[in-house]
């Protein structure tokens, strides 16, 4: 319990009307994308940098946690007060605070959605490579506290990957900066990528330099339909091993499909076990050329179906049964468990067929969609939190997934991260020497435990 003269410090740090603790705010602010609820304390929205480390300072002389949150789109539960405490919110930090074509970066507060990026930097002729599907209400701040990736990882790679430096509050309230506008900067240990990932646990970024590429001229988009969900997984580690770089390619199952198909318009023949989609971006000739050479791989292995978009329309349809995954399948069951295991891409087909086995063991529904080209496996539990039963079915099953996973060479989470989700499995993946490490590390930003205290450490 906070007491009421320490909420009033904090009231007058960030202004009455942005300091949060009716029932109706607090419930709002309760859960995440993940799916467990927990009461904070309050929410507090700040308007600046100061107000944060004003608030900071409060925070760690009184032992408050205080738990980062943008916009809640996390599926690992780590914007949650799992240990009480304060919700800070980033509603007001929403400003793209440069473009600079000429060093071909950004700088953003942590509040900026990254569509909106993606379509100011668009207007340079520049791209802001990573696109999670959730990139029409995710912020960037939200993004580099996960590392959060997207279709286009396949070619372009993730958050870390054009994370170029960050302004950031540690729990004591001290402000630090990180990097700098600099493309290449190899000074100290490299507290950005540190700060990368880190889940709201380390240090609060107020500013974020992002690094920009040029728009590719021409893209093409194909999308291949098997009969064999075994054919589709081994064309992706077959593409990736001959050398070709496509910018996503995306696989969805027939259980996804079956979904898609009762819930929006997209039909799909009664052979089709699976579908992959396929876009390459670049110099025309080079598009070209990497079209026509995916467009017969996929044929040679299988593919009953392979169309190509000759227009943005057609492309757009095309990205329309993936886009529509995420709603389609929430309309099936009461909840949906999205799983994020991801393995090295030569055992996609091992993995995707020890899902299959998996689903069939246990009796339980799992719909198969994947950031194939990665590895990055997003089976879709489709369940119902108050069924006991069927949770403790579930539950074993996801224990067997991750086990194989990691047994494969593989990792727990390949963009959603661990939180209150996956913590119990870190040991898995981790030594404990390696674990204590990572205690260390926190310990020295926040001795007191009062960031994000409940997420994954
Ligand atoms: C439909 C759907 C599709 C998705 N698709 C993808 C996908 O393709 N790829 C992917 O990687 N993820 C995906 N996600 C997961 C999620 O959208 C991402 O993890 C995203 O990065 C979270 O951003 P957010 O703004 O919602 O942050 P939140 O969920 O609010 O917070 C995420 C984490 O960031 C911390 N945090 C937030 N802001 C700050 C800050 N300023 N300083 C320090 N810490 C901070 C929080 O404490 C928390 O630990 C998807 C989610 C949904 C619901």
């Amino acid at each position: 319990m906070i007491s009421d003269t320490i909420k009033n410090e904090i009231r007058g740090i960030v202004g009455d009307e942005w300091f949060l603790d009716s029932p109706e705010d607090l419930i709002t602010y309760s859960y995440d994308g993940f799916l467990p609820e927990f009461m904070p304390d309050a929410v507090i929205v700040p308007g600046d940098r100061d107000e944060i480390a004003s608030v900071m300072k409060v925070a760690n002389r009184e032992r408050i946690n205080i738990i980062p949150r943008a916009a809640g789109t996390n599926i690992c539960g780590s914007s949650v007060a799992r240990k009480g405490g304060i919700i800070l919110a980033f509603h007001r930090l929403n400003r793209i605070i440069e473009i600079d074509p000429e060093s071909r970066c950004a700088v953003v507060q942590p509040g900026v959605v990254n569509a909106e990026l993606q379509k100011a930097v668009a207007a340079y002729g520049l791209m802001y490579p990573p696109d999670p599907a959730s990139m029409f209400v995710s912020t960037i701040g939200g993004n580099v506290a996960l590392n959060a990736g997207g279709p286009r990882g396949v070619k372009y790679g993730v958050t870390r990957d054009y994370l170029l430096g960050l302004e950031v509050v540690l729990p004591s309230g001290e402000i630090i900066r990180t990097g700098g506008k600099t493309l290449k900067n190899v000074s100290g240990y490299d507290l950005t990528r540190l700060m990368c990932g880190s889940e709201g646990t380390l240090g609060i970024f107020t500013e974020i330099i992002l690094r920009l590429v040029p728009l590719s001229p021409a893209k093409a988009t194909l999308q291949a339909i098997y009969a064999d969900l075994d054919d589709a997984a081994t064309t992706v580690s077959a593409i990736i091993g001959a050398g070709i770089v496509p910018t996503t390619l995306e696989l969805i199952d027939r259980t996804v499909l079956d979904v898609i198909s009762n819930y929006g318009d997209a039909q799909f023949s009664d052979k089709a076990q699976a579908l992959l989609l396929i876009e390459v971006d670049g110099e025309d000739i080079l598009v070209e050329a990497q079209g026509k050479r995916i467009e017969a791989f996929c044929k040679e292995r299988g593919a009953f179906q392979v169309e190509r978009a000759s227009t943005p329309e057609e492309a757009d349809r095309l990205w329309q049964a993936r886009r529509t995954a995420f709603g389609a399948v929430a309309s099936l069951r009461p909840n949906c468990i999205v799983e994020d295991a991801t393995v090295p891409v030569k055992m996609l087909p091992a993995m995707i067929r020890k899902i299959v086995e998996i689903a069939e063991k246990y009796h339980i529904q799992i719909g198969v969609l994947a950031h194939a080209g990665d590895g990055n496996l997003h089976p879709l539990f489709m369940t119902d939190l108050r069924d006991k039963e069927e949770m403790e079915r579930v539950d074993k099953a996801l224990v067997e997934l991750v086990e194989a996973a990691i047994a494969m060479g593989g990792t727990l989470s390949g963009e959603h991260g661990i939180g209150i989700a996956k913590d119990r499995f870190m040991s898995m993946e981790f030594s404990q020497t390696s674990i204590d490490l990572m205690r260390g590390i926190k310990k020295v930003f926040d001795p007191n435990n009062i960031l994000n205290p409940g997420s994954f450490l």
